[in-house]
């Protein structure tokens, strides 16, 4: 038997010192992030602010007592799905759900096609589930910046995660919705809500667990929303007089550091990333932490070692020298071996087109993706430390979703391991994974939307 090496060459350590953030810039972090967060809620410098902390007109968090069938539609993540829930008891949910998958070039095309494919995957999910003639209650999670005016209104101010269809920023999405069901004329539908993933996803936490305060996504994209005092979210038109005392905000944190005040945790590779996506500029958080991004970084930390010789000696591949081929589900895979294994690590290996006879440039390989990932999580923590230090509170449950947080090895007991240093002693915290946040979430919403205008 070989001996397995287990130390990383200098250089390889250099060349991912970036992405290795002490406790000290972890804390400047939260310090920063607190800022902005207070600039996105107030007023005077909504404006201005980065992190926008949009109203998302969601102030009731679900009773438990929820029940019905509602249709929801789920768009911002790598499909595009329809799904049909039925809420038969807190413990007892029924969800038949259809995907289907965006042909890229819609991704960018005329936004009126994007919204009749909509409505097509709707008309033809109905069908099959004989649901015509009824008129189905619809919640529709779409995980974009949405300046909410209203349960069943929201402007998209911008594009993430790829997407840069025209002619729908600026505009009301729901409306975008409506006028595509209409153009078909042969559905009957009633959207009551429009909300952000990470909405969903802390209502559906919400309605079994008491404290869930917090709703989380890292998956394509990284965004998380919490509940406010009402009396704080100074955006919302009745927050002074409001008789319900909370108001979910959906913090939009992705956009944190958009004015530079990250730069400080940024790595070159960082700046690379950026320049190559539809929103260079924008979204400089979430391209630190989310899975569009992470394998992207692996891949340029790669091609630079390659290319001094430090990595893979003497081997090429066209694979590995395009943009986006080192996918974000290897990062997971790599780290999924156990010590000293290198399983997963050598399939990937050879689907980059490469040999990696070295045992060292396995070892190498894991530790630049553990690099990325375990920054993606720090990151993260802070995030949510800097949520839970706002809302004041002792006990919280946070509610996940997303396939960075659902397939990483690790990623769960690095954000528990961070978020312990980074809170204050005595602080309880749970993390907990939503299943189908952004469906059973849109349902609950739907509902207590259908019994308050019931009840108007
Ligand atoms: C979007 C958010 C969304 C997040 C996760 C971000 O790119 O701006 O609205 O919640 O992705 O899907
Ligand atoms: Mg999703």
């Amino acid at each position: 038997m070989s001996v397995v090496p287990t130390t990383i060459a200098p250089e390889v350590e250099a060349a991912v010192a970036g992405f290795m953030l002490t406790q000290a810039q972890m804390t400047e972090v939260v310090e920063r992030m607190t800022k902005e967060i207070k600039m996105g809620l107030a007023r005077d410098t909504h404006p201005r602010a980065v992190i926008k902390c949009f109203v998302s007109y969601v102030q009731d968090l679900p009773t438990g007592k929820e029940r019905g069938k509602y249709l929801a539609l789920d768009l911002g993540g790598s499909n595009f799905r329809v799904l049909l829930v039925d809420l038969k008891s807190n413990t007892d949910i029924d969800i038949v759900s259809k995907s289907f998958v965006i042909a890229s070039s819609m991704l960018s095309g005329p936004g009126k096609d994007l919204f009749d494919f909509i409505a097509n995957c709707l008309a033809d999910f109905c069908k099959e589930q004989r649901l015509q003639g009824e008129a189905i209650p619809l919640g529709f999670t779409f995980s974009f910046p949405l300046q909410q005016q209203g349960l069943t209104k929201g402007i998209l101010v911008t594009w993430t995660k790829g997407f840069s269809c025209e002619g729908v920023v600026g505009k009301n999405v729901v409306a975008l919705l409506q006028e595509a069901i209409e153009r078909r004329g042969d559905l009957k539908i009633n959207i009551v809500a429009i909300l952000n993933d990470t909405v969903g996803t802390l209502m559906s936490c919400a309605f079994t667990s008491r404290n869930c305060r917090i709703g989380l996504i890292v998956g394509t994209g990284s965004n998380a929303c919490y509940v406010e005092k009402t009396v704080n979210a100074e955006c919302f038109e009745n927050y002074q007089t409001s008789p319900k005392p909370h108001m979910i905000i959906n913090a939009e944190w992705g956009a944190f550091g958009d004015n530079g005040v990250l730069d400080f945790v940024r790595t070159p590779y960082d700046r690379i990333v950026d320049k190559v996506t539809p929103n260079p500029g924008k979204q400089t958080f979430e391209k630190c932490i989310s899975g569009m991004y992470m394998g992207e970084l692996v891949r340029l930390v790669l091609v630079d070692l390659m290319a001094k010789g430090l990595i893979f000696a003497g081997e090429r591949s066209e694979k590995i020298q395009t943009q986006w081929n080192f996918q974000t589900s290897y990062l997971s895979d790599i780290e999924s071996d156990s010590p000293g294994d290198f399983r997963n690590c050598s399939k990937v290996i050879s689907q980059l087109g490469l040999v990696g006879n070295h045992v060292r440039d396995k070892l190498h390989l894991r530790y630049i993706c553990e690099a990325v990932s375990s920054r993606s999580a720090k990151l993260c923590s802070c995030g949510l430390v800097t949520l839970i230090n706002k809302m004041n509170i002792n006990d919280v449950s946070v509610g996940i979703d997303g396939s960075v947080y659902r397939f990483h090895p690790r990623y769960h007991d690095l954000l528990m391991f961070h978020m312990t240093k980074l809170l204050r002693p005595g602080i309880k915290f749970e993390l907990l994974e939503s299943d189908d946040g952004s469906g059973k979430g849109a349902a609950l919403i739907a509902a207590t939307a259908v019994q308050n205008q019931v009840s108007k």
